[in-house]
């Protein structure tokens, strides 16, 4: 039987964004065990509340059909409601009562990026393989972060991170990671618990990888670097093109200098090459400057991926096992 979350009994302490409400007991995955209308707005409070902004989206009938009402085939109950879609997205406790009393079986979802300092990397049933050598290819084998995830509809996962801020940009991307591995960043949205998927199956946290259980972890340097949107001083050829006026601002120092180091490993700078590159970008560009230290402190940390891919036992995902009924 599928272990959903429901609130630990010191939900007191909290250190993270969000907790689930107390006694919001959700019923396991199953077709017929029917989402209670009045929890899914107690949900969709308790994200807000902690400062998350949510949208209602469309939810699918016991026989599995959008209620849209058109043929929404694999995006059935997982469109947007409302106008705007996830420029809806609030936090306003008004809105958000008035939007489940007008749907009460809506499926929440969460507005990601800078916005609400949250993205999300989106793994297939289909995709765990691929991600799985993605991390070994970038020296993390066996890659299984703590932090919130999320088990989906359809047995995938949503690994949840931190969004390093509004100086940087996460594009949110289908399949570019990796096959079967979407990204949900800047201009993206993703489905949160207790949604129902068109199989009859709640997206639920995992048991111990609820918020209140686990603290909504930093991406791994590697991650990171790979799902930043291209710098604009880069050109699309990759050619770098300066521009004196591509400043890096407090807050994003890090980021970008990791993201520019993940980008000279891949092509195999070592590391010594990577600090001496990443000074004289700082020096030229950030503002302040961050202390060369810190600096160094980027560069090693990207380094001790290998550059080169790792040999094929490796290739392999610990995923965390996610039961089903
Ligand atoms: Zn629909």
């Amino acid at each position: 039987m599928a272990t959903l979350y429901t609130s630990p009994d010191d939900s007191e302490s909290t250190t993270s964004v969000l907790d689930i409400p107390r006694g919001a007991n959700i019923a396991s995955s199953g077709a017929s065990n029917a989402v209670h209308p009045s929890s899914v707005s107690t949900f969709a409070l308790a994200y807000a509340s902690r400062g998350v902004p949510v949208l209602p989206l469309h939810s699918p009938n016991d026989a599995g059909h959008c209620s849209c009402r058109r043929d929404c085939g694999r995006d059935t109950g997982k469109h947007p409601r409302t106008r705007h879609g996830l420029h809806d997205a609030t936090t306003d406790e008004a809105v958000i009562r008035r939007w489940w009393e007008t749907w009460p079986s809506a499926n929440i979802g969460i507005r990601t990026g800078a916005v609400s300092g949250i993205f999300v990397i989106d793994v297939d049933p289909e995709g765990y393989e691929s991600l799985a050598a993605l991390a070994a290819d970038h020296g993390a084998p066996g890659f299984c972060p703590d932090t919130w995830t999320v088990r989906t509809g359809r047995g995938g996962a949503h690994l949840y991170f931190r969004h390093p801020g509004s100086g940087v940009r996460i594009k949110t991307s289908a399949g570019i990671l990796a096959p079967g591995v979407d990204v949900r960043g800047d201009d993206g949205y993703a489905i949160l618990p207790p949604s129902r998927h068109a199989n009859g199956n709640l997206y639920a946290w995992l048991d111990g990888f609820a918020p209140g259980q686990v603290a909504l972890a930093d991406p791994p340097p590697w991650l990171l670097a790979l799902v930043l949107a291209p710098a604009p001083w880069l050109a699309r050829t990759g050619t770098p093109t300066f521009r004196h006026e591509a400043v890096i601002g407090e807050g994003q120092r890090n980021a970008v200098l990791t993201s520019l180091a993940g980008s000279m490993r891949r092509r195999g700078f070592s590391e010594v090459a990577m600090i001496a590159a990443l000074q004289i970008e700082n020096e030229a560009r950030c503002q302040p400057p961050l202390p060369p230290e810190e600096v160094e402190k980027v560069a090693r940390s990207v380094a001790r991926y290998a550059p080169a891919p790792p040999a094929a036992g490796q290739r392999r995902l610990k995923v965390r096992e996610v039961r089903h009924a």
